[in-house]
């Protein structure tokens, strides 16, 4: 089930981080959706090979895969790590050369020129109950993004009009400026100030969006949460973000997992842990108890005499393997509770079965006791 990654860039596992760029950006031209028009396949591979150097080309992500696999649900990234927004920025930059090489367009044109820009990145948190990460759940989330208008179909002309191209560039969103100083004259380019870099001028703006092209919207997605989640793992949903714009790809919207305390359970990796009650007496005789679960209250059998603070596991009752198969297990600390009020009766029959054990505890008693103690510590 789980991917080679190694295996989608055709590296092997010792690759340099420069192999794996190249393989990486070889590979992306190769299946870009723009080189194969309609090709399911090659769509299939180009998100394959992102995935692959998305993880591969983060050293921290990198030895994350190498030891324990990688993780990827229904199509969702699933990123163990959580999520570090400062290692994104090589994507995007990537993403930029490819583009660059692609529509021959210079390396410094991607950022404010007339080439494809990728969209932005969202961030959402999720909040979930103990148990929803423990056995997975669906949830449906509001995200507030940009998405084409539909009044001017993202062109930003008032419908029937469309944008010119822009007289003062000539499209390259980019003009020459010649500036006279005392040295002599010199020719510098910058962004065209008509057309403000877009290359096109819209005279008549779509009256929804204003000319922007985009609108604001609400957007329901829901999102399939894997069991076995744990506080601060992201799920990265690829292409949901904001829309790229001039033909760049999408933005990803990565959701980070809050889980909620549970009232009895601790978690500790794939484990579970929590304190069970049990009398004094029932801790002298044996016999069954009852433990929670996270699936309700089983029978456990302890035997004659155990002591306060004995561990009991139980295997495989604990939280299901993130993209594997198997359960961590559940420890449950036995507390002894000892009666804090006593009956004449109950009080009666401990005395009884003190001098039963040979303990004396009448008042004399409790002198030598506190004695024996004095002792031992002078
Ligand atoms: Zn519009
Ligand atoms: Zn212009």
């Amino acid at each position: 089930m789980a991917k080679d990654y190694y295996e989608i860039l055709g590296v092997d596992k010792n690759a340099s981080d420069e192999d794996i760029k190249k393989a990486f950006r070889k590979l992306a031209i190769k299946y870009h959706p723009d080189k194969n028009p309609g090709d399911k396949n090659a769509e299939e591979k180009f998100k394959e090979v992102n995935e692959a150097y998305q993880v591969l080309s983060d050293p921290k992500k990198r030895a994350q895969y190498d030891q324990f696999g990688t993780a990827d649900f229904n199509g969702q990234g699933f990123d163990p790590s959580g999520f570090d927004f400062s290692n994104f920025g090589g994507f995007g930059d990537i993403f930029g050369d490819i583009f660059g090489d692609m529509f021959g367009g210079g390396g410094s044109s991607r950022k404010q020129g007339t080439g494809p820009q990728r969209g932005a990145d969202l961030e959402y948190t999720i909040n979930l109950a103990f148990e929803e990460a423990a056995f997975g759940v669906k949830k449906d989330i509001d995200i507030f993004r940009n998405e084409e208008c539909a009044t001017c179909h993202g062109t930003g002309a008032k419908p029937g009009t469309s944008p010119r191209t822009c007289d003062k560039c000539r499209g390259t969103g980019q003009i020459k400026v010649e500036k006279r100083t005392a040295f002599g004259s010199f020719a510098s380019v910058t962004t065209c100030d008509r057309c403000h870099g877009e290359g096109r001028v819209i005279d008549t703006p779509c009256p929804e969006c204003h000319g922007r092209g985009i609108a604001r919207k609400k957007k329901i997605i829901t999102v399939n949460i894997p069991a076995g989640v744990d506080n601060g793992n992201v799920i990265t949903l690829r292409g949901e973000g904001e829309p790229g714009h001039r033909g760049g790809p999408n933005g990803d919207l990565y959701i980070t997992i809050n889980v909620k305390p549970h009232k009895i359970f601790k978690r500790k990796g794939y484990d579970i842990m929590c304190e069970v009650p049990i009398s004094f007496i029932r801790a002298a005789l044996g016999g069954e108890i009852e433990v929670p679960t996270l699936e309700g209250n089983i029978k456990y059998t302890i035997q004659e005499g155990t002591q306060p603070g004995t561990i009991v596991k139980i295997r495989s009752k604990g939280i299901p393997r993130v993209n594997s198969s198997g359960r961590g297990d559940l420890y449950a600390q036995l507390n002894v509770e000892i009666p804090k009020k006593l009956n004449d009766r109950q009080r009666e029959l401990l005395k009884r079965l003190a001098v039963e054990f040979g303990e004396d505890v009448s008042e004399a008693g409790k002198k030598t006791f506190r004695d024996k103690f004095k002792d031992a510590f002078n």
